[in-house]
Formats: structure tokens, sequence, C-alpha cells
């Protein structure tokens, strides 16, 4: 076996025997501690991506570690079969803070979807019968790679190739109460799925007027309303769920990204109507909360408070003051430390410049993005909008 030396080689064993599913960029890393991230090479970068919101208190997060790994010491699995103390207090813990009653663990963010789609269906078939099963999306959304969420995700880039997707999928523009309404009406809904803030899709806010208006309507007529909060969730927007910071209560709500700070985990939370609707041999996972992950995942949500979500609003207003009406920025958008930056340049291009100055930024769409670990520190953060700012009006 390899030991890498540099990054060519394992540049080559990767495109030799790793399916080609990722247009990467050329970098690997030796090494990482909270925000900062070291290169391969030894160069230091400021990690404003934190894995695509994943590391929710950056990277060797002490506390994550010691939870991890004295769970790792006890035993790493023992299987669905049996009760579980990790799963246990994580699942107590997700149900006080999002007010939910019951949750299934899986192992990612569309494993979570997947079930939630899976529930909704359910609810509707125990209640209504087997042909109000339809699940409205938006446009421009994304909900993940399988087969069922690749169908949810409401962009047509992503519907080619694995034909046939599934049946019972309509999809809304975003913002536009009447056509949910249109597309709802006897069409055998069950329920309508949703991010509140489109990431992948570019960082795009839904207005909340039609958000507490979707909810109102969804109520009316017993259609669950599902609320994607993979990348929002976890104190992502300055609140444990945005749907808090928008004041609607989903009747499923999904976790998975920031939940374990690094760990996989999925999770889907049931409310009221939905907390029993799915039963023995209904839904499962092998892997689902396994004991490392709930571990890990109970420490980081166990340090989700106000004080964090203070200072995750802080930090957001700083970027924001400092970015908006800035040289070649046209707009900002998204909340709490998930943002979006439309720019004059070309947003791929700009993220390649900020990662030559030692910046790891995202894209999502035509816009830059960020997501930096809710704890980064101030110095840290300063830095790297400085440099955003002096690369995006260059
Ligand atoms: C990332 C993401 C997913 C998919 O999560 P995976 O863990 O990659 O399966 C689903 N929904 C949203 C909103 C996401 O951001």
């Amino acid at each position: 076996m390899n030991n890498y030396t540099d990054i060519n080689a394992l540049m080559a064993d990767d495109k030799q025997y790793i399916a080609n599913t990722y247009a990467r960029v050329p970098l690997a890393f030796k090494s990482g501690k909270g925000s900062l991230i070291t290169g391969m090479d030894g160069r230091e970068y400021i990690d404003m991506g934190s894995g695509i919101a994943v590391s929710t208190f950056g990277l060797c997060d002490d506390e994550m570690i010691a939870a991890a790994t004295t769970q790792l010491n006890i035993f790493a699995h023992t299987s669905n079969y049996y009760y579980s103390e990790p799963q246990a207090k994580l699942a107590a813990l997700l149900c006080e803070k999002m007010g939910m009653k019951k949750v299934f663990f899986s192992n990612s963010g569309a494993e979570a979807n997947e079930c939630a789609i899976k529930a909704a269906r359910k609810y509707s078939f125990d209640k209504y019968g087997a042909d109000r099963h339809n699940i409205i999306t938006l446009k421009n959304s994304f909900h993940g790679r399988t087969m069922a969420t690749i169908t949810a995700t409401g962009q047509d880039a992503f519907h080619k190739y694995f034909d046939p997707f599934l049946d019972g999928f309509l999809y809304a523009d975003a913002n536009d109460i009447e056509q949910i309404k249109n597309l709802a009406g006897d069409k055998n809904c069950a329920a309508v799925m949703i991010e509140l803030i489109q990431g992948e899709g570019g960082v795009n806010d839904l207005d909340k007027a039609y958000v507490s208006q979707l909810a109102q309507f969804c109520a009316e007529q017993d259609i669950l309303l599902i609320i994607d909060e993979v990348q929002t969730g976890c104190g992502r927007c300055g609140s444990f769920l945005c749907a808090d910071t928008y004041g609607v209560k989903p009747d499923i709500v999904t976790s998975a990204k920031g939940l374990a700070g690094g760990l996989p985990i999925g999770a889907t939370l049931f409310g009221e109507k939905t907390a029993d609707t799915l039963g023995a041999g209904s839904h499962g996972s092998t892997f689902g909360g396994n004991p490392v992950s709930a571990a890990a995942a109970v420490s980081v949500v166990s340090r989700l408070n106000d004080a964090l979500y203070k200072e995750v609003t802080e930090k957001s207003e700083y970027i924001k003051a400092e970015l908006s009406g800035a040289k070649g920025i046209k707009s900002i958008s998204g909340i709490g430390l998930m943002i979006g930056i439309e720019t004059e340049k070309e947003a791929k291009k700009l993220a390649e410049a900020l990662l030559q100055k030692g910046i790891l930024v995202l894209t999502a769409q035509e816009k830059l993005r960020l997501l930096p670990a809710l704890n980064i520190p101030f110095e840290l953060l300063k830095k790297a909008v400085a440099a955003i700012k002096e690369e995006t009006g260059a």
C-alpha cells in the first residue's frame, strides 16, 4: 500500500480506483484543528465550508472526540435488534429541542428524507388509501441522491440517465402559494416537502409569509409539511431548527449534516400526527443511529444553546455588513452561518482564487457559499471576509 508523500500519487490512485463521480479540487489534507486545515503540502487554510455544514464545532473538536472515542472503546456497533443507550439519549434530546414526538435514525441526509417520504405516504395510505400519495417539492430544491430523493429534487439536471424515476412527485415554483394549491387540488396530495433555505439550489431563503401560508394550507388539508433541515438545522441558522426562525411547525423534519459534527448520521423527526405512523417492520437500517455517531451527536446537540445562537447571529451580521454593497458583490442571501454571495465575477473562478489565498469556500449554482463551523473564531472569520472582499472587488 501507498503511503502518499505528495498529492500526485494520491490523485493517480484516486483516478484509477475511485468511481469518478466528483470533480475534486486538487487538494488533500493531512491535519486540521477547529477552522484551520493543513494541506498535504503544508499550506494552512481557513475552512469556510466545514465539509458542507458538517463539522459543526470545527475539526478535531475535543468534546466530540471524547464522546466518540469513549463509545468506540465500549463498542462500535450492536445492531438495531437491541436497545441502544446513545440512541435513546440522542432521541430524547432531539425530541425535546425540536418539540417533536419520535425519531428514526439513519446515516445520511438522503436516507433521512427517504424515510420522511415513506412515512408521509404511509400516513396518507393508512388514513385515505393508496391513491393519495403525491408529494409536492419545490423547483431548484435538493433532497439527496437516492432514487426517491433525486426524484424529489426539483432540478431537471438531476432527472436524467436513471429513468424511470418515481411516480407521484410534483414540482412548484418557490414562493408561489397558488401553485401549491393548484397542484394539491384534487390530485391526491400526501405531503409538501421543502427546504426553508435552498442550499445546493443557491442559498435561496423562502419568504416568511409564503411559508406560513403553506403551513396553514397543509394543516387545513391534512397534507403533511416535511421540512428538510439537513443543511439548515443544528444551529446553523441561529436557532436549533431554521423552522424556529420561520415560526413554523413541521409534521416531519429531517436532519443530518451537522448533527454528529463529522460522523455520519441522519434523523427523521415525527410530530403529533406522524409519531406512530411507522410501526415494527415498516422501516429499518443496519447502521442507522450507529452508537459512535449517536454519542458524537449527543455531544454536539447538548452544546447547541442560546449563547451559541447569539454568536452565530453576530457572525452572520458581521459577514453581511462587511459584504453588502461591497465592490463586485450583487447580493447576499441566507440566514445565520449559511450565506450565499452573488458576485459579478464567476463564483467558481473566485473560489479558485480564494483557495490560492488560503481560504476554502464553497459554491452553490452561481453563488459563493459560506458554511463555516459555528464556533469559527472571529479573527479567522475577519481574515476570510477580508480576502473575499479583496477578490470579489479586484
Ligand atoms: C446535503 C443535503 C441532502 C443530502 O444529504 P446526504 O447526506 O448527502 O445524503 C439532502 N437535503 C439537503 C437540504 C442537503 O443539503
